[in-house]
């Protein structure tokens, strides 16, 4: 745990059963309160490049950008959030630019800021952030995808969205045409709440049900929780590269 930020951290990506390699990108820093999740895509190796490279960009616009004061975060996370995702949609847009082999590439992003104070969430794309609360596991983010839309307007079930044939794809990405905007969100939470960055490798495979058990099972031992859910994933068939971001606010800060 680290005392600046109050928090506990965890993070692992897993390449699953069936792709070649692993287009997901991850970062959790308990120092910082930083977590990050990616999934790229993009043949050619394009997809890993989109994903680090918005990854790194991230990581080191929000290095240090937060004041130290009180209530810092709610004034000015938001800001810092989307605007570090713009940079890093302009960065992966640029690379695809200047080397014609990654024309096309593009990466969604989940970023979350922790402070004890409260939690603010941005997003692009179908990666998702949970938050585990002692009422229930909210989803944080709807996904910018086909389907996330037809489940928004209750045309198709969460389970039906699962096995669409269009569950792969989304409506905004980082490096895609156009500017990808992204969806901000600031959430209160509470010493032993735990939020979840993940990407679609995991929630494809799993119900939302299934990750509030296990994540409640092992909420002690954020590494066990990480590991269960991407073996559980993997055990569905893991048909897509699973990544589990997880960060947990502690009881006792001194
Ligand atoms: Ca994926």
């Amino acid at each position: 745990m680290d005392k600046t930020s109050g928090i506990k951290v965890f993070a692992l990506t897993d390449t699953g059963r069936v792709r070649p390699s692993n287009q997901d990108c991850v970062y959790a820093c308990a120092e910082e309160g930083l977590l990050i999740a990616a999934d790229g895509m993009g043949g050619h190796a394009g997809g890993e490049i989109a994903s680090d490279l918005a990854v790194r960009s991230i990581t080191e616009l929000l290095r240090g950008a937060l004041p130290d004061q009180p209530g810092a975060l709610a004034t000015y996370g938001p800001f810092l959030l989307r605007d570090a995702i713009r940079q890093a949609d302009a960065a992966v847009r640029d690379r695809a630019i200047s080397e014609p082999s990654l024309a096309g590439m593009g990466t969604t992003v989940v970023v979350a800021l922790c402070r004890p104070e409260g939690i603010v969430v941005a997003h692009v794309g179908d990666s998702r952030a949970y938050l585990l609360r002692g009422d229930g596991l909210l989803q944080v983010t709807r996904d910018h995808s086909v389907v996330g839309h037809m489940v928004d307007a209750g045309t198709i079930s969460a389970a039906e969205a699962r096995r669409h044939n269009l569950r792969n794809v989304i409506t905004r990405c980082l490096g895609g045409q156009g500017h990808a905007e992204p969806d901000v969100r600031l959430l209160n939470w509470m010493p032993g709440d735990i939020l979840l960055l993940c990407t679609d490798g995991l929630t494809n495979m799993l119900e939302d049900q299934e990750i509030e058990q296990i994540l409640r099972a092992e909420a002690d031992d954020l590494a066990a929780c990480a590991r269960r859910l991407a073996a559980l994933a993997n055990d569905r068939g893991g048909a897509d590269n699973i990544s589990v971001v997880l960060g947990r606010m502690e009881d006792d800060r001194g």
